[in-house]
């Protein structure tokens, strides 16, 4: 009833000011958590705590206003201190977007931006990875965390990145080698086997060979490693329970 209510009214009201009532929502409630003890560098939002997250609950990893998580806020990071993202006309892909990056990036001015996904009702445009229906060299970046790691979906957006033109193609790794069994297929089994419920697989270091062998050059970037530790746990960049995480940043020469 509420979702009929809800799909109601976004098709009544413009997509603009449906998502600035959406936002007005969650801004008022996060109100009761403002606080000291965490920043989101997202929304600029300063609060006691972050929501828990995930089946496990994992504590203070949820921003209350615009719900980035840990590895939202770290890109945010990455693109502001080490990419052009902010500040060069580009012309942007973001496949399987989120709440918290689609509402800003698709304000900012130097951004020609697009968002895909084949099941996301955020996304601007839906599409299946593996069929990007772009040309050849459209993009000037692309955005993409947690996607699948499918070498069909690794050469096509190799397919539409312009030459000398960069990617985030971001994944947790927590093995040698990549592990998935597709009869790990149940929220409570994936949370078991691949640490997090919305995980389809156990990301290894074999994730760059998998990139390069499509054409690009990476840098595993030990960003995170480079930050001061207050910033780290203050902005919270790293779930609880999880080890840091290099950037994986592809360049298309
Ligand atoms: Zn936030």
């Amino acid at each position: 009833m509420i979702q009929k209510l809800k799909t109601l009214a976004k098709l009544s009201l413009s997509e603009d000011l449906f998502d600035k009532l959406v936002y007005t929502r969650m801004y008022i409630r996060s109100l009761y958590y403002v606080g000291t003890n965490f920043f989101c560098p997202i929304c600029h939002g300063h609060f006691r705590i972050f929501l828990p997250y995930g089946l496990s609950r994992r504590k203070n990893a949820c921003c209350p206003r615009c719900r980035s998580l840990e590895r939202h806020r770290l890109i945010w990071l990455y693109l502001q201190n080490r990419t052009n993202f902010f500040r060069s006309k580009l012309k942007a892909l973001h496949f399987a977007p989120i709440y918290c990056f689609q509402r800003i990036f698709n304000s900012l001015l130097n951004l020609d931006y697009v968002s895909a996904d084949l099941s996301s009702s955020l996304a601007m445009m839906k599409m299946d990875i593996m069929d990007i229906k772009f040309d050849d060299n459209s993009f000037d970046c692309i955005l993409c965390i947690h996607v699948l790691d499918d070498r069909k979906a690794i050469k096509e957006l190799y397919r539409v990145l312009k030459p000398n033109s960069w990617a985030i193609l971001q994944v947790p790794i927590m093995k040698e080698k990549t592990f998935e069994d597709y009869s790990i297929n149940t929220s409570e089994k994936r949370l078991k086997f691949y640490g997090q419920e919305d995980h389809f697989r156990a990301y290894g270091l074999d994730y760059k060979k998998r990139l390069e062998d499509a054409g690009f050059r990476i840098k595993v970037d030990p960003y995170l490693w480079e930050l001061d530790e207050n910033i780290i746990n203050r902005y919270r960049l790293v779930p609880e329970n999880e080890p840091r995480e290099n950037i994986y940043f592809a360049f298309k020469p």
